[in-house]
C-alpha cells in the first residue's frame, strides 16, 4: 500500500480533508487497500461475527413523494399493498422457528393514527409471541415524537431513518418543496429518537446526481456528528417512474457506483470503528454478490429479505430490485463464505451496537435485555 495511503488510514481521527482523499483513491489496488484495512477494523472493534437481520417490507404505501423513489406517492404505477397484522405476526413467527432473533419492519411513511397503531400492536405482539427474544428495528419514516415513544414502550428498540442527504443544498434537490419534506425536519427527527433511548441508524444514497465527493465526506462528519449507532447505506438506483429518472446520463456507471458504494462503506470503518454498518439491499442490484462484498469492506450486518416474494416485487423502490436471492439462499451462501474468510454468520445474537453500548454507559451484559433499555 501506497505511505501516503496507510499513513491517513492509521491515523487517530480522520479530518474532513482525509475522508475527501480516501474517498478519491483510483480503482484496484488502492480501493482494494482500503476495503481490506476496513475489514480489518471491523475485526478488531466489532468482532468477526456478522449479525442477521430479516427484514419485512409491510407496506408500500407511503404519502411521501422523495423524488428518487418508486413507491413515492404520486406514482400512478405503483401497485400499492399493506400486509395485514396477522400476516406480519405470522412472517416473524416463521422467522423465529427459521433461528431468526432479530427483524427489521419497514415501510412507507404514514402518520395517521391507525397506523401508528398498527405497527404498535404488531411489535407487542412479536415481542409477547417470542417471549422477548426477537429483536424489533422499525424503518417508518418521519413520526410524532409520541409516536416513536409508544413503538419504543411497545418493544421496538432500533429505529432506522437514513438523512438520505446530510446536506440541505442536496436534499433539497432530491425532495420536493411541498412542506412535507423537511431536511431540519428529518434531522430532528434523528433527535427524538435518541432521546427516546432508541438504537439509531441513519443513512445515505451513493452516486446520486449532483452529488461531489464533498458531500459524501460531509455525509460522514454528520454521521459522527450526530452520533450514529447504526448506519445503512448503498447505492442510488434510478427508477424510471421517478421525477429523478431524466437525470440519469448524469449518473456514474453501477460500477463506479457499486465501488463508490464499498468504498464509502470502508471509510466509515475506518471513521467510526465501533458502529453497526448495514449491508444494503440495493448493492444486489448492481452486483449479485453486492452485499457480500459489502462484509468484506467493513459492514457488519446483513438483511435477507423474508417479504413474501409477491409484495417484494411491489416494494419497488428502485429498478432491478433483485427479488432472485432468496433468504435462505444467502444466508447459506454468507455461511460458506465467511466460515472460509474466518467470520461467523450469527443469527442468535441480536448484535447490538458496541457504539450503542459506549453512548449509553451500558455494560455488555445488559444490551441483550431489551428491559435494560428503558
Ligand atoms: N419510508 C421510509 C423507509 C423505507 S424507504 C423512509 O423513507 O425512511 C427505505 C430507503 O430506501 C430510503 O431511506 C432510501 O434511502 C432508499 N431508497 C429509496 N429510493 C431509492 C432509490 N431509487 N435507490 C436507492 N435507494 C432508494
Ligand atoms: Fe416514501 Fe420512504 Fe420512498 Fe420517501 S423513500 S417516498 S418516504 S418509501
Amino acid at each position: 500500500m501506497s505511505r501516503w495511503l496507510n499513513d491517513i488510514l492509521c491515523k487517530d481521527s480522520l479530518a474532513k480533508d482525509d475522508l475527501v482523499q480516501l474517498l478519491s483513491v483510483n480503482e484496484g489496488i488502492e480501493t482494494e487497500a482500503v476495503l481490506e484495512h476496513a475489514s480489518r477494523v471491523r475485526n478488531t472493534f466489532t468482532g468477526k461475527k456478522i449479525y442477521v437481520r430479516g427484514l419485512i417490507e409491510f407496506s408500500n404505501i407511503c404519502k411521501k413523494n422523495c423524488l428518487y423513489c418508486g413507491v413515492r406517492g404520486s406514482n400512478p404505477f405503483a401497485e400499492r399493498y399493506e400486509l395485514s397484522k396477522a400476516q406480519i405476526i405470522e412472517l416473524a413467527g416463521a422467522a423465529s422457528v427459521a433461528g431468526y432473533t432479530s427483524l427489521v419492519l419497514q415501510s412507507g411513511e404514514r402518520n395517521d393514527n391507525a397506523f401508528a397503531r398498527k405497527v404498535e400492536e404488531v411489535v407487542a405482539k412479536i415481542k409477547q409471541a417470542s417471549v422477548g427474544k426477537t429483536g424489533i428495528t422499525l424503518s417508518c419514516g418521519e413520526q410524532s415524537e409520541e409516536t416513536y415513544k409508544r413503538w419504543f414502550d411497545a418493544g421496538a428498540h432500533r429505529y432506522l431513518l437514513r438523512v438520505e442527504s446530510s446536506g440541505t443544498r442536496l436534499y433539497n434537490k432530491i425532495h420536493p418543496s411541498d412542506g412535507k419534506h423537511d431536511h431540519q425536519v428529518r434531522i430532528n427527527a434523528l433527535e427524538s429518537l435518541k432521546k427516546i433511548g432508541y438504537q439509531v441508524g441513519t443513512g445515505v444514497m451513493i452516486g446520486l446526481p449532483f452529488q461531489k465527493v464533498e458531500d459524501m465526506a460531509d455525509d460522514l462528519v454528520f454521521m459522527k456528528s450526530v452520533e450514529a449507532d447504526m448506519v445503512g447505506m448503498g447505492p442510488y438506483i434510478e427508477h424510471y417512474h421517478t421525477p429523478l429518472y431524466p437525470f440519469t446520463p448524469l449518473l456514474k456507471s453501477p460500477e463506479e457506483r457499486l465501488r463508490l458504494s464499498l468504498l464509502m462503506i470502508a471509510v466509515l470503518r475506518v471513521y467510526m470503528k465501533n458502529i453497526n454498518i448495514a449491508s444494503s439491499t440495493a448493492l444486489d442490484a448492481l452486483d449479485p454478490n453486492g452485499r457480500m462484498k459489502a462484509v468484506f469492506a467493513g459492514a457488519n450486518i446483513l438483511m435477507p429479505n423474508l417479504t413474501p416474494a409477491d409484495c417484494r416485487e411491489k416494494y419497488d423502490i428502485y429498478k432491478d430490485k433483485p427479488v432472485l436471492r432468496e433468504a435462505e439462499e444467502l444466508i447459506a451462501k454468507a455461511t460458506g463464505t465467511f466460515k472460509k474468510n474466518g467470520l461467523e454468520l450469527c443469527m442468535e445474537e441480536w448484535g447490538d451496537s458496541p457504539a450503542y453500548k459506549s453512548r449509553v454507559h451500558l455494560p455488555e451484559a445488559n444490551i441483550r435485555n431489551n428491559s435494560a433499555l428503558k
